[in-house]
């Protein structure tokens, strides 16, 4: 057995051969349903292929990336086709093997219960797919500054869409839902 494939840190691993866990595959990614949800719909796109993570990446992966963020936008457009989603990795992801992250908008799920997951998907933390593949295209590397990207989990709770401040993430989560974050009705 590989060093550390127990650690929760390679739960990925486990749940890319889980088929309650998994949601769509071809010969190069498999799609999961995240484990612990942060909003009505959110999976977890992997490649087959072994990266770690992102900052492994280079510009042979750069096709490979475009594939990713496409049978995400795949998976998003199948499960709902009217809430917003957004299609993007952390900056300083906490699971091994590279997955992209596809999450609603609606941010209405008992798992999101701290700061950090707040401020983790909606602050530049989270970095949009079409990003990351950009600044690989410019740089050959993804390269955050991760002191900087750690402190953004600090920052003080700001609705993600009207910016209003709080104090605690209950009454965030009591604000968001009063918004409509449907692409139809708002964008
Ligand atoms: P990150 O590494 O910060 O990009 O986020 C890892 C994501 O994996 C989080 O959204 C977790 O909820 C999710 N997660 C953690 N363990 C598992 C697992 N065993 N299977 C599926 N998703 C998981
Ligand atoms: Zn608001």
């Amino acid at each position: 057995m590989a060093k550390n494939s127990g650690h929760w840190s390679q739960g990925l691993l486990a749940s890319m051969n889980d088929t309650n866990a998994v949601v769509d595959s071809d010969d190069t990614v498999v799609i999961i349903k995240d484990k612990y949800p942060k909003a009505l719909f959110h999976f977890l796109v992997m490649p087959r292929q072994k990266i770690p993570y992102l900052k492994s990446v280079t510009t042979n992966d750069l096709a490979l990336l475009e594939y990713i963020q496409k049978k995400g936008e795949e998976i998003a457009q199948r499960a709902n086709t009217e809430l917003k989603f957004r299609f993007g990795y952390h900056a300083v992801p906490s699971m091994s093997h590279l997955h992209m992250h596809v999450i609603s908008q609606d941010f209405n799920s008992p798992c999101l219960k701290t700061k950090k997951h707040w401020n983790s998907f909606t602050t530049e933390y989270f970095v949009d797919s079409k990003d990351v593949i950009q600044q690989i295209k410019l740089k050959g590397i993804f390269s955050p500054d991760i002191h900087e990207m750690n402190e953004l989990l600090k920052r003080d709770l700001r609705c993600h869409v009207c910016n209003k401040g709080f104090s605690t993430i209950s009454s965030l989560k009591a604000h968001i839902v009063m918004h409509d974050v449907t692409v139809l009705r708002d964008s």
